[in-house]
């Protein structure tokens, strides 16, 4: 497989510049990064690991005034089909773009508590005016006992033998050589001689807690809350997880929403909608408003309460209702009603009322 041009690779120009070229390369190699695919598997990885390799050989080279005009004379040839040293590549720019290379090189920082994961479920007026949900989170939390070095009272934790207190050792990874956490000890650097009774050496305890969720009004089904601190615990020293709470809401049988506004249909007779009426229309947080009907008003014709949707999230103002018009025509007439309705009809001229007359005319003109 012949190389791609490390510009290319980089998708700058040839005339980039040292700042382009470091912009260029941070977008392409976060890309890649592996925090960017969970859930990858292997080959995915690996594949991964080959395109990122292929960005920093093109910095490397492209970053280097001297391998720079090489390449641009020679192309590929000149740096003698060299390759890519990640260590070396980390020891050199890991200062200029530290925060990227976590993860692709092994991180070396013990990873305190998990992120956890739950979902509510909430009904649409839930949704709509916030509710504080209770949930159940079974999860690992700190040793209270101990505070989490695992250690017996009295006792201190020694350092790990493996990596001699380090926190970190070095593997191979595929084609990485990296800094890893130490295995033994987690990347916290000790090693409990005398276990804490609470937690069995562990530094944290596994229980099940009831943890307070104030969804707040205005949320919608698919939004997020993260309470921090508030997943798997971590032990000593380490960061709490946070919790991710997903938000689920049941849809309504009256009400649908459009951003803040809520939208509802509004059935009328059609001598309401001829005549002209007032009419109630229901509201999500209980009661009734009065809407008027104007005399002519069409089927699907939007009617407003102002100030009756949704509380905005960030504090905004709140939504309207939204009423559509479904003019209802009867189904059955009695005698009387039908001899009134044939009486209306020859007083308006039909079987040819006024839109039906332009309908039929555009028809007729878009036929010829
Ligand atoms: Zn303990
Ligand atoms: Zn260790």
């Amino acid at each position: 497989m012949s190389k791609r041009d490390h510009y290319e690779v980089l998708g700058v120009g040839r005339d980039a510049g040292p700042e382009d070229l470091k912009k260029a390369f941070r977008r392409k190699a976060s890309e890649f990064h592996p925090d960017r695919h969970p859930g990858l598997d292997e080959a995915g990885r690996r594949e991964m690991e080959e395109r990122f390799k292929e960005v920093g050989e093109a910095y490397s080279v492209l970053s280097d005034p001297e391998k720079r005009a090489r390449y641009d004379r020679f192309g590929h040839e000149a740096s003698g089909g060299g390759g890519f040293d990640p260590g070396a590549f980390q020891s050199q720019f890991g200062d200029v773009f530290g925060d990227l290379f976590e993860g692709f090189f092994g991180g070396g920082r013990p990873r305190g508590g998990a992120d956890l994961q739950a979902a509510v479920e909430l009904e649409f007026a839930e949704a709509v005016f916030g509710k504080e949900v209770l949930l159940q989170v079974p999860a690992p939390r700190r040793c209270a006992e101990c505070g989490g070095t695992g250690a017996k009272a009295g006792t201190r934790p020694a350092p790990c033998r493996r990596c001699g207190g380090a926190g970190r050792v070095r593997v191979n990874q595929g084609f990485f050589s990296v800094a890893a956490v130490c295995p033994s000890c987690g990347g916290r650097g000790t090693r409990v001689e005398h276990a804490c009774p609470a937690c069995r050496g562990e530094g944290r305890v596994r229980h099940t807690r009831s943890v307070k969720v104030s969804v707040p009004a205005g949320v919608e089904d698919g939004m997020q809350v993260r309470l921090r601190g508030e997943g798997e615990g971590g032990r000593a020293g380490e960061e709490d997880g946070d919790l991710l709470v997903l938000l689920r809401v049941r849809p309504h049988d009256v009400y649908e929403r459009d951003g803040n506004d809520l939208v509802c249909e509004l059935p009328v007779s059609f001598t309401q909608a001829a005549l002209g009426a007032e009419v109630e229309v229901p509201l999500l947080e209980g009661g009734t408003a009065r809407i008027k009907v104007p005399a002519g008003s069409q089927p699907g014709r939007v009617l407003k309460v102002r100030g009756k949707g949704v509380p905005d999230l960030r504090g905004g103002e709140r939504g309207d209702l939204r009423a559509h018009l479904v003019v209802e025509v009867p189904e059955r007439l009695n005698p009387r009603q039908r001899e009134l309705l044939e009486e209306f009809a020859r007083e308006t001229g039909e079987p040819a009322p006024p839109r039906r007359k332009g309908f039929v005319e555009k028809a007729r003109r878009f036929f010829e």
